[in-house]
């Protein structure tokens, strides 16, 4: 590499994220030496993006930067922990320094949003990826897992999924046919919607203040990465029971809603980006009825929405005036 990996670190990582006193030894020796508090459990997450896999290629570096660091920010959340610490390994085709520099300022503005510590990590020559491993604390036995849901409790999720999964389609398009998305955005009033749609999927905001609060609230949390129904089903098997949705209570923003009132995407699309879009990184979490009232003010403000329960049995089941059909792939295209 033109640039030594010892420069490289120092130019552009040494600095990004927030400094921390439980940082003994940071970034520049062999190991980090960190300093968890006493009575705390300490949660460790770990994803790794790939150009052309997890996001388009020649995607904007900043975008790449923050969501890098995001997608594990959304798992700590998911945990009801608060993070501390990020390693993060970069193989790069090239050293291109005005990337470099657009990527550690994306990773590094979120992780000074979030006191994240970036403590080391390591850089090697090839395909672009990047891995990331976010360690976090939890008051000791209070860790949110995908198992504590029983029979009865609510099915929430934060947001409104879809969103993200939108974006990226609008940027597959855009790179797709360079001249026609920006010639219909610009010459109408949809640029701020899709513009949104856009943000939620290069700019995803981890729900860790959420997760937080749902340690004492929630039986069961999971963050909403592969897709809003393929996760409830994760979480409703590891809690061995089966999960009804309802359809007709997903919320969808006010962004989507206008792509679709413009014709921008069907009515079917914007419902599979909703039910199985991903990368959104919500938090999908049970509750007993009993904490409704503490989440009484999210709820009002759209920020979390009921949107079914844990029952008796296996599977995920979509429930239409009352009645339970099984979530096969003919189920799906009948709530498009
Ligand atoms: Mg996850």
């Amino acid at each position: 590499m033109a640039l030594g990996e010892f420069a490289l670190i120092e130019r552009y990582f040494r600095a990004a994220g927030a400094s921390r006193s439980d940082v003994p030894i940071g970034v520049g020796d062999d190991g980090a030496i960190l300093r968890p508090p006493p009575g705390f459990d300490l949660v460790a997450v770990s994803d790794t993006l790939v150009e052309g896999v997890h996001f388009p290629q020649g995607a904007a570096p900043r975008s790449i930067g923050h969501r890098a660091l995001a997608v594990n920010l959304s798992d700590i959340a998911a945990m009801g922990a608060t993070p501390a610490w990020a390693l993060l390994s970069l193989t790069l085709p090239t050293v291109d320094e005005p990337w470099l520099a657009e990527f550690s300022a994306g990773f590094g503005v979120l992780a000074c949003e979030h006191e994240v510590a970036l403590v080391g990590g390591d850089t090697t020559r090839g395909p672009l990826t990047l891995g990331v491993q976010v360690l976090g604390f939890v008051p000791q036995g209070e860790g949110l897992r995908r198992s504590g849901g029983r029979p009865g409790d609510l099915l929430c999720v934060s947001g409104t999924p879809g969103d993200a999964a939108a974006g990226l389609a609008l940027l597959q398009r855009a790179s797709a046919r360079p001249a026609v998305p920006s010639a219909e955005v610009s010459s109408s009033t949809l640029s701020a919607p899709l513009a949104t749609l856009q943000q939620r999927f290069e700019y995803p905001t981890p729900r860790l203040a959420l997760g937080a609060r749902l340690r004492t609230l929630a039986s069961a949390g999971i963050d909403v990465s592969d897709g809003l129904y393929g996760d409830a089903t994760k979480l409703a098997a590891a809690s061995g029971c089966a999960v009804h949705i309802e359809p007709q209570r997903l919320p969808c923003s006010a962004a989507l809603t206008a792509a679709v009132a413009a014709g921008v995407f069907t009515a079917a699309e914007a419902m599979a980006f909703v039910c199985a879009g991903g990368d959104d990184y919500e938090l999908l979490f049970t509750m007993p009825p009993a904490a409704i009232p503490a989440l009484q003010a999210d709820i009002d403000r759209g920020d979390v929405t009921i949107i079914g329960a844990l029952a008796s049995g296996a599977g995920l089941w979509l429930l239409e005036q009352g009645v339970a059909q099984p979530a096969t792939a003919a189920g799906f295209d009948h709530f498009g």
